[in-house]
């Protein structure tokens, strides 16, 4: 099955969905894929359907967002590009920080919908979610994005980037969301 050009996203993926799949990179010819779906579920859809129809195999894709609640649900949809249209993962949590600078509320949480495309056009979606709070600073190495930056409800006051990767995949959004696909796939 076609899926993810990060390679963080596909090992993560790889690794919740085990070895009844296989999982390979999103073609490099394809090129880039422009995501401006005005919802996750629409970019999720975006991306399989491109590597789907690319490839001519069944499909995976997700779209994640994170959803902070002082900024009225911001960056969502648009995490990807927070700090402009070439923002790199460092970029962006910079300026979420400078956002919720003096914020007394730092509540957010992640939100994954997953899809799987097949080639008669049939799909199936999943969504998974995590809560937590926006760290003051960043804090470990690990993962990627927003990690360094976001602390699960749960996670004795860790960041992601702080967990190993089955410790974050556990209670993960993304990690939600594929167990959910994975057993509608009967896996
Ligand atoms: P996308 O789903 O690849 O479009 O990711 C949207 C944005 O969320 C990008 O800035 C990613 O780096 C970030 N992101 C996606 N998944 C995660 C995650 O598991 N942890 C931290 N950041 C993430």
């Amino acid at each position: 099955m076609a899926a993810t050009a990060n390679p963080h996203k596909l090992a993560e993926i790889a690794a919740i969905l085990g070895s009844s799949v296989e999982l390979l990179p999103r073609p490099a010819d394809l090129g880039e894929i422009v995501e401006d779906g005005d919802t996750l579920e629409a970019n999720a859809r975006l991306k399989a359907t491109a590597v789907g129809n690319h490839t001519g195999q069944p499909a995976v894709a997700d779209d994640t967002g994170l959803e902070v609640a002082a900024l009225g649900g911001a960056p969502g949809v648009r995490s990807a590009r927070y700090a402009g249209e070439h923002a790199d993962d460092a970029d962006n949590r910079a300026r979420l920080l400078a956002e919720l600078e003096g914020a007394a509320d730092r509540s957010a949480r992640f939100r994954t919908v997953a899809v799987v495309v097949f080639p008669d056009g049939r799909e199936l979606l999943a969504e998974g979610m995590v809560s937590g709070t926006i760290a003051a600073a960043p804090v470990g190495d690990h993962g990627f994005g927003y990690d360094p930056v976001f602390v699960p409800d749960g996670g004795q006051g860790r960041t992601f980037a702080e967990m190993s990767a089955d410790e974050k995949n556990a209670v993960s959004h993304r990690g939600r969301a594929f167990r959910s696909l994975a057993a509608q796939l009967g896996l």
